[in-house]
């Protein structure tokens, strides 16, 4: 790690929550971030989580969410997806800091000897150890231009008081002074309640959270209130009064339907007069409105929609939306873009098995009639064997029927194991991964990582190359030769079956580099029937939805023919896809045709 000068003109906005976790404290902070990007400055941002865990690899979904995959194959917190999609920037793994990143950092160097001797404490050690390591990747590029970024924004996970999140707590009121004050500032999101008693606005749970945070040294710049409604004059001016803080820099922020609202709603409230006076920004010359514009729209669409369309998402996390969190955004942004309400349907894949027809017969009806009553099926990615036979009956039903299908790396598997068992005939097929029989279709091909022992899992971006001019995915992509995606997984289509399979109509129409590894698989005579093996989901951005999703959704509405005609009229097919600035124009203009 090297340090940087302190006069360097980074700006640094620090975000901490109060009261109690889970109130938008990522979405408060990233809508900072498009408020900036809107006005023309590069933004960079950090998560902190306080939590001891290396990163989120080894993470449960059913505790924390997704594990969210970046370009370098970082396994982070499922709120840099959050940044990556508001701010529409590429996160690095060293993004995302925790305890356990620090202490690791700090002992190695321990071990070196590095610190000649002495004893290594939180303070000084591990406290510089952060402002080292906010200072560095502050300054590394995020944007394609590779361009240093203006400001970064960093999220203190959890809530002030935590015992954890201390060292980083006392790391901030150092680093204060040491980038200097015109250079720092802090946001502090805390929780209005509203008392079902009352239903008013109870400041004190805020005023406390800003006493304690007063206590550690650090006095916060501007105040953001969360609530269920908005706050009368008479709470901000009370949280104001109690905080120290000018009563215009208390802002409220109420429940929205849509969280394409919370930019807009602090742009409207003043967040960018306010940071550009204290920070001392200096105004850039290519400031454009149009990104606001262009959330206004989203907003506006969002809200605006009526007609649905149903996609049923057959997975095993499905008791906890955060298990799929970036899998729902990327199917939001697809049925935004096709002027469609998106509604989901989780389905607990082990409700469609045999086992449950037996034991629960109403929950397997029920899940049956909801599958049948969807437009499209998802299987999403996932590990180990519960609810594959759920999965793979699902699959069966959309080949089967026509109906539209994505199936997203555990999902591309396992209609490669349908299609074996059921189209080859090969009844034991399965995936070595749950059964070592003789027909595995879907086997383990490690990468090789080097310098990095022991690690097993294909992380991160890899190049698919097409290798087939008709196919459907490489039409939504844009008529590209190749795409990168992101990539979570250790089991892959069995190479030695892939005559046999393409034969019979499954074409593998996107591969690696070597030819090797079977990246999308299309079926032959079916409107739309996609099986990935990466993860398209974190690329999906609002204003540029994923191709596969997108294809999904649109075969869902019955347009997708429709759509593929126009695409090769209009000569600039890249125009169309994921490579389009402003793709809703052409949105409209299929829907219109
Ligand atoms: N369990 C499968 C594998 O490791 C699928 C992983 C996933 O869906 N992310 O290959």
């Amino acid at each position: 790690m090297f340090r940087h000068n302190s006069s360097s003109s980074m700006k640094y906005v620090l975000v901490t929550g109060g009261v109690i976790s889970g109130i938008g404290k990522g979405i408060i902070a990233s809508s900072i971030g498009t408020i900036l990007r809107s006005h023309g400055f590069r933004v960079t941002s950090i998560k902190i989580d306080p939590y001891i865990n290396i990163d989120a690899g080894t993470f449960s979904p059913y505790e924390h969410g997704e594990v969210f995959v970046l370009d370098d194959g970082g396994e982070v917190d499922l709120d840099l997806g959050n940044y990556e999609r508001f701010l529409d920037v590429t996160l690095h793994r060293d993004n995302n800091i925790t305890t356990g990143k620090i202490y690791q950092y700090v002992i190695d160097k321990e071990r070196r000897g590095d610190y000649l001797g002495k004893t290594v404490q939180v303070v000084p050690h591990i406290t510089d150890a952060i402002q080292e390591w906010v200072e560095r990747v502050a300054h590394i590029s995020v944007d394609e231009d590779k361009a240093e970024p203006d400001i970064c924004i960093i999220e203190l996970g959890g809530t002030i008081g935590d015992i954890e999140s201390m060292s980083f707590v006392e790391a901030f009121r150092q680093f204060q002074f040491r980038v200097k004050k015109e250079n720092f500032c802090l946001v502090h999101v805390s929780l209005v309640p509203q008392p079902n008693s009352t239903n008013e606005h109870k400041t004190k749970p805020t005023q406390h959270s800003v006493k304690e945070l007063r206590g550690y040294g650090l006095t916060p710049d501007l105040i953001i209130c969360r609530s269920a409604t908005p706050m009368p004059l008479s709470a901000k001016e009370k949280v104001s009064m109690f905080c120290q803080v000018d009563k215009d820099h208390v802002i409220c922020i109420p429940d929205v339907k849509t969280l394409f609202r919370v930019p807009l709603l602090m742009d409207e409230n003043g967040v960018f007069h306010f940071l550009s006076s204290r920070l001392h920004l200096i105004p850039k010359s290519n400031y454009d409105q149009s990104l606001m514009i262009k959330w206004r729209d989203l907003a506006e669409r969002m809200e605006r929609q009526l007609e649905e369309v149903i996609i049923a998402l057959v997975g095993k996390y499905t008791a906890l939306e955060d298990a799929y969190a970036s899998v729902l955004k990327a199917l939001t942004h697809a049925a935004l873009f096709c002027n469609r309400k998106l509604k989901v349907l989780f389905i607990h894949a082990t409700d469609l098995e045999a086992n449950t027809q037996k034991d629960d017969p109403v929950k397997y009806h029920e899940a049956w009639q909801q599958l049948c009553s969807a437009h499209g099926v998802l299987v999403p990615g996932g590990f180990g064997s519960r609810g594959i036979e759920g999965k793979i009956a699902a699959i069966e039903w959309a080949r089967t029927q026509s109906k539209p299908f994505l199936g997203i790396c555990l999902g591309l598997q396992c209609a490669v194991i349908e299609f074996a068992r059921h189209v080859l005939q090969y009844k034991d097929a399965n995936s070595s991964e749950f059964d070592k029989c003789e027909h595995q279709v879907v086997i383990e091909m490690p990468e090789h990582n080097p310098g990095i022992m022991g690690a097993t899992m294909r992380l991160g971006r890899r190049t698919t190359h097409f290798v087939t001019d008709d196919s459907i995915v490489r039409k939504l992509y844009g008529d590209m030769d190749s795409i990168d995606e992101r990539h979570r997984h250790r089991y892959e289509v069995n190479p030695k079956y892939i005559e046999v399979f393409e034969k019979a109509g499954m074409k593998f129409v996107g591969r690696s580099d070597d030819n090797e590894r079977m990246e999308i698989l299309e079926l032959e005579n079916h409107p739309y029937f996609v099986g990935v093996q990466y993860h398209p989901e974190y690329i999906s951005r609002p204003l540029k939805p994923s191709a596969p999703y997108l294809g999904l959704i649109w075969a869902a509405c019955g347009e997708l023919k429709n759509v593929l005609t126009h695409v090769t009229k209009q000569q600039s097919p890249t125009d169309i896809t994921i490579k389009s600035p402003s793709p809703f124009s052409h949105a409209n203009l299929f829907r219109h045709t």
